[in-house]
């Protein structure tokens, strides 16, 4: 089937950003638990005092992130193919803001943590495919971490392409890992035609 829509992810996909996970779960104590869903399960105050780490550290990553080489050049390809493109992200609508007007890009559906749909539930690929109206074998995932392909595979879309330079960290996952956006945009293009 003719590809007619590709879902984004955007923190290590569609821009560079260095996160120290492994430090902010320490300085959050998070207990191994997913980030998002502990935050919400704290109680006032501690529940404040937490998001205020988290949107720290979010703040000063987003602040330093630069756009992946040849996103530029991909997304303008999409866009003069017809094919709808769509950005879904856990991080706040606040970092979105600030990274798409930085550089200048444009999205048909945007879905920030705020919707409270958030990966790797599917939820949130979901409501991009009602919003499109297209099919799971109509769209496709680019990401860079296992959230995006659980993401994926729970919503049922087939083809999750991965950008990645440890190809090896993704070996047995049902995904194709690309280690540039100018690879991965070759193997799209065969599913443009
Ligand atoms: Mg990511």
């Amino acid at each position: 089937m003719r590809l007619k829509g590709v879902i984004f992810d955007m923190d290590g996909t569609v821009v560079d950003v260095t996160y120290d996970w492994n430090q902010i779960r320490a300085e959050l104590n998070s207990q191994g638990k997913p980030i998002l869903i502990y935050l919400k399960n704290l109680e006032e105050p501690e529940k404040s005092e937490k998001w205020k780490v988290l949107e720290k550290h979010e703040s000063e990553a987003t602040q330093k992130a630069r756009l992946k080489p040849g996103m530029r050049g991909f997304l303008d390809l999409l866009r003069h193919k017809g094919i709808k493109i769509a950005l879904v992200t856990n991080n706040s609508q606040r970092s979105v803001s600030f990274l798409l007007e930085k550089f200048n890009l444009e999205f048909d559906c945007i879905i920030s943590r705020e919707s409270g749909l958030w990966k790797p539930s599917g939820a949130p690929f979901q409501a991009v495919l009602e919003k499109f109206g297209l099919e799971k074998e109509e769209c496709c995932v680019v990401g860079d971490s296992h959230f995006d392909i659980k993401a994926a595979e729970e919503t049922g879309i087939p083809n999750v392409f991965i950008l990645n330079e440890d190809k090896e960290r993704f070996a047995s996952m049902p995904a194709e890992v690309f280690s540039s956006v100018e690879e991965l945009m070759k193997r799209i293009e065969r599913l443009l035609i």
